[in-house]
């Protein structure tokens, strides 16, 4: 079976982990701070906060804006359920623009037609490891003095005009098992501004500023030493990753260029792709559940990231902080997208195997 994605930590991360273990310091450390600065200069931010998840990283990202009750955030339908959940956590009411099938992200035309006078931020997502369009979104935020935070949990590294994701306003990553870069669970928050950096800093521990002097009604955000050693021995390697899965996913997109009605990624102009996900639209009609069956059978593994927009769930249809709308594009690439393997630990003549099965299962 060729997995959709593998977990493979070397013998630099055992020596790592094994450095912290006999430390004895293995709640949060020099370890996450080393980790911090690595990771604030991999994305080319001032600060990077470290957390316990991408989840906590969204919601303490959103806490950090101080909104009131009934606050509006806007953003994509199209995601994994946390972007939502995170949302709601921290307190905000949500409404959805559109995606575009290009880059899968906020159409943000779609985004100013759910501006009302409550909203006070949009959250990109920058889904599958490229980043949605910032310019057009910074833009539309500049105009109406909105904050932006991005889900960037799948999108370490990836550029836009040549700035980092994570950048352009506060920046929340996950480091999932399966993520591009990984401790287990873990998270991080990135930003320029020192007054947020040093809000996230306080909140992610109990609200204390210093001994028992309690600024807010904190929480325990923390990551642990243990964790953040697993990551540092990645960052290393990060670029080599990267050139891996970039071939990757080229070599897919040339094996498959010719199937009719088969939609592949594309990194688009200005935006530097980290391929988290390979992800392709079906040709109409296609039966989804027998492709992804057939596949398997031939020993692909795939994935369906995601099959509905987010809001399309029973647990949220009666909410009131859950403000549904129109997203045709994200109804359409929801009931069509498969991700293909793409990660760094395929084998030779993986890709050509992958190619070949996806065209004869779609040829029947
Ligand atoms: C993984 C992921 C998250 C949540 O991260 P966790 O570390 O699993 O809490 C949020 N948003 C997106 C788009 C993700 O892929």
């Amino acid at each position: 079976m060729i997995p959709i994605s593998t977990v493979r930590l070397g013998p630099a991360v055992e020596a790592k982990v094994l450095e912290v273990i006999r430390s004895g310091n293995i709640a949060q450390g020099p370890v996450v701070a080393e980790f911090e600065n690595r990771f604030a200069e991999l994305v080319g931010a001032r600060h990077a906060v470290a957390v316990n998840n991408g989840t906590t990283a969204l919601v303490a990202a959103i806490q950090s804006l101080g909104l009131e009750p009934g606050d509006e955030v806007i953003t994509s339908p199209f995601t994994f359920i946390a972007t939502l959940n995170a949302i709601l956590e921290a307190g905000a009411t949500v409404r959805f623009g559109d995606i575009r099938v290009e880059d899968f992200a906020l159409d943000p035309e779609s985004v100013r037609a759910q501006i009302t006078d409550r909203t006070k931020a949009i959250i990109p997502v920058h889904l599958y490891g490229q980043s949605a369009d910032m310019k057009a979104i910074s833009a539309i935020a500049a105009e109406h003095s909105l904050a932006i935070i991005e889900d960037g949990a799948q999108a370490h590294g990836a550029r836009f005009e040549g700035k980092g994701v994570g950048t352009f306003g506060i920046g929340c990553f996950s480091f999932y098992a399966t993520k591009n870069l990984t401790t287990g669970e873990g998270g991080i928050i990135t930003t320029d501004d020192d007054e947020i950096a040093a809000t996230l800093r306080i909140m992610r521990n109990q609200g204390m500023r210093a001994r028992y002097e309690y600024v807010m009604a904190g929480h325990n955000y923390r990551l642990t030493d243990l964790q953040a050693a697993v990551v540092i021995p990645q960052l290393d390697d990060y670029a080599a990753l990267l050139e891996t899965r970039r071939a990757n996913a080229a070599a897919l997109s040339e094996k498959l260029s010719d199937i009719e009605g088969l939609v592949l990624p594309a990194q688009l102009d200005g935006r530097e792709h980290v391929w988290h996900q390979y992800t392709v639209l079906l040709p109409q009609g296609v039966d989804r559940e027998a492709f992804v069956a057939s596949l398997a059978e031939l020993g692909i593994g795939s994935g369906i990231y995601y099959p509905k927009p987010v809001y399309d769930y029973d647990t949220y249809r009666d909410r009131a902080d859950v403000i549904r709308s129109e997203t045709p594009v994200a109804d359409d690439v929801a009931a069509r997208c498969v991700s293909l393997p793409v990660h760094q630990h395929l084998a030779d003549g993986d890709i050509d195997t992958i190619a070949a099965a996806v065209r004869q299962v779609l040829a029947r």
